[in-house]
């Protein structure tokens, strides 16, 4: 009968729970609170018990947080670590190896591993994704959550069969051992009266510190904005590095976790923050596993009282590396960037006043305060001032993260840190900025790298991820990556960079190029964009039209 039949589409398309999902609710969230912003830590629990993320488990998701089963769903298929399994499908296969496509993963021969793996592996399910964040060990793959650095298939079936499939944490000096080697000094400083906050915001502008995670804005700016808008206020950390060639997030979490702590806490007690957020990439199981150790041993041995710190994990989503887009991932919403005015240092997380900052950036605030705003300043090149960690990939001998002082040019940086070109290798272009930062050739390798510098020749800086190309390369292979790039991670809000990173992608695989169509496609996708990554995302397809027309153009 008609009334039954839509009484019984309207109880499958409403809320009707199904019991056992009410139990892997009660099983896995036990004592967890029903808040909404810990929409993604909830979904993560369903994603690592189960290996996917069910239809019924979302419908009982979204009863026990009394959302409804839209707003659960459109989180969980936004995330590309999230698999959806609707009624009738089949859960993804038990083992999934990921392996990086991204720039520099392509050059060190990614297709051919994926070739070989779709052979030797075929009831394991092989994923292509964007940079994991290990480009100094290209190629790489990542199976499960371990990630192999320099794969080969081989290698990759060792791992499977020795049953390696986490990322170790790395190991952390405690609180105490980390206060005996001289950390937190500076916070007791300030804690002691020895330091306030006006001073300390004094020494970071003669620092001339800047935001390091891509932006370059100057740091105290952003903290007496905050400061001057009322209590309660937040800081959030950013971890989330995604820039294909970008490193060095890791690094510093790896190697410099309690200069983070204390430049974090530093910056809390100077904008009274009443709670500051982590939000760390997932791609960065080990570090994530070690950070949330090492945040229990703060509150264990805390070298102040503390503010509520909270750890989250994002899911797989490169644009939530954009200030408001990770804000509005932290309060359990789709990674999309907010149109602004207001910005966040008005109207941030949770509607208030926010500080947000890069990894680095705090990892230089007790540095600072420690050896003075003039010892950071007095480093630089070529004018330029501070220091900057360039995160060194592509065909050198020695890629890695390196501090190299502001001003420093690509030359120097291959020369100087990266131990020089590959045997049998000639500097034939770079990405000074990762993906979006654009392409220049080596006849531009003097220029130097900072912020500000690079904008006369359409690129940028951001946050240092420098990839090379040898001669051996085509630049146009790597811009298209790039390009594919951003139209898998466009979040889709705006049509010119959700439509136009797709067409710009399809245009560049001719074997000639369009050159005045792909040029007014840049325009629109560059100036009606709503947030960086659809701007910037023209940026090597104009570099290349620019510098290397002999590779693009008939
Ligand atoms: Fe989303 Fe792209 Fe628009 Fe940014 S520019 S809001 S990533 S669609």
């Amino acid at each position: 009968m008609p009334g039954r039949a839509s009484a019984a589409v309207r109880r499958r398309r409403g809320r009707t729970v199904e019991p056992a999902a009410r139990d892997a609710i009660a099983q896995l969230l036990a004592n967890r609170p029903k808040r909404r912003d810990l929409l993604l830590e909830y979904l993560h629990a369903f994603q690592d018990a189960h290996g996917c993320l069910h239809a019924a488990h979302l419908v009982a998701l979204a009863d026990w947080l009394s959302l409804s089963v839209a707003e659960v769903y459109e989180v969980a298929s936004f995330y590309h670590h999230f698999d959806l399994v609707r009624d009738g499908e089949e859960p993804p296969p038990e083992l999934t190896v990921r392996v990086c496509d991204s720039i520099t993963c392509a050059l060190f021969g990614a297709e051919e591993l994926l070739a070989d793996l779709t052979h030797r592996l075929p009831d394991a399910r092989l994923q292509r994704v964007p940079c994991v964040g290990r480009c100094a060990e290209a190629p790489v793959a990542v199976v499960r959550r371990f990630p192999l650095g320099s794969a080969t298939p081989d290698a990759v079936c060792t791992a499977i069969d020795d049953g390696r499939f986490e990322d170790p944490a790395p190991p952390c000096p405690t609180c105490v051992q980390a206060q005996s080697q001289g950390a937190y000094a500076q916070l007791e400083r300030l804690l002691q009266g020895d330091l306030d906050a006006e001073r300390i915001l004094e020494e970071l502008e003669r620092a001339d510190l800047r935001g390091l995670g891509g932006a370059g804005f100057p740091a105290v700016r952003k903290w007496q904005i905050v400061r001057g808008h009322p209590k309660p206020r937040m800081l959030a950390v950013n971890i989330d590095e995604g820039e294909p060639g970008t490193f060095k997030d890791r690094h510093y979490l790896e190697h410099d976790l309690h200069a983070l702590f204390e430049g974090m806490l530093i910056a809390a007690q100077v904008i009274e923050a009443e709670r500051i957020y982590l939000y760390i990439r997932d791609e960065y199981a080990g570090a994530r596993a070690m950070l949330d150790a090492a945040l229990r041993d703060l509150h264990a041995h805390p070298p102040c009282a503390l503010p509520a710190i909270e750890l989250r994990r994002g899911a797989g989503a490169y644009v939530c590396g954009e200030e408001s887009a990770m804000l509005e991932s932290l309060e359990g919403r789709r990674g999309m960037p907010r149109l602004r005015p207001p910005y966040i240092a008005e109207c941030g997380l949770f509607g208030r006043p926010t500080l947000e900052h890069n990894i680095e950036t705090l990892c230089w605030v007790p540095k600072i305060l420690a050896r003075g705003g003039d010892w950071y300043r007095g480093h630089g090149r070529r004018d330029r001032r501070g220091l900057r960690s360039f995160s060194l990939s592509g065909r050198i001998r020695r890629p890695g993260v390196y501090q190299a002082p502001a001003g420093i040019t690509a030359r120097e940086l291959i020369n100087e840190c990266g131990g020089g070109m590959l045997p049998g290798h000639t500097f034939y272009g770079y990405f000074p900025g990762g993906a979006s930062g654009g392409l220049l050739p080596a006849a531009l390798g003097d220029l130097p790298l900072d912020f500000g510098t690079l904008e006369e020749y359409r690129c940028f800086l951001g946050s240092g991820a420098v990839i090379v190309l040898s001669e051996q390369d085509r630049a146009r292979d790597a811009a298209l990556n790039a390009m594919r790039f951003f139209a898998h991670e466009s979040c889709g809000k705006c049509t010119p960079c959700r439509v136009g990173t797709v067409k710009a992608a399809a245009l560049m695989q001719a074997p000639h190029w369009d050159a005045a169509l792909l040029d007014e496609l840049s325009s629109a996708m560059r100036d009606a964009s709503i947030c960086g990554l659809g701007q910037a995302a023209p940026n090597p397809l104009q570099s290349m039209l620019r510098y290397f027309p002999h590779e693009v153009q008939a």
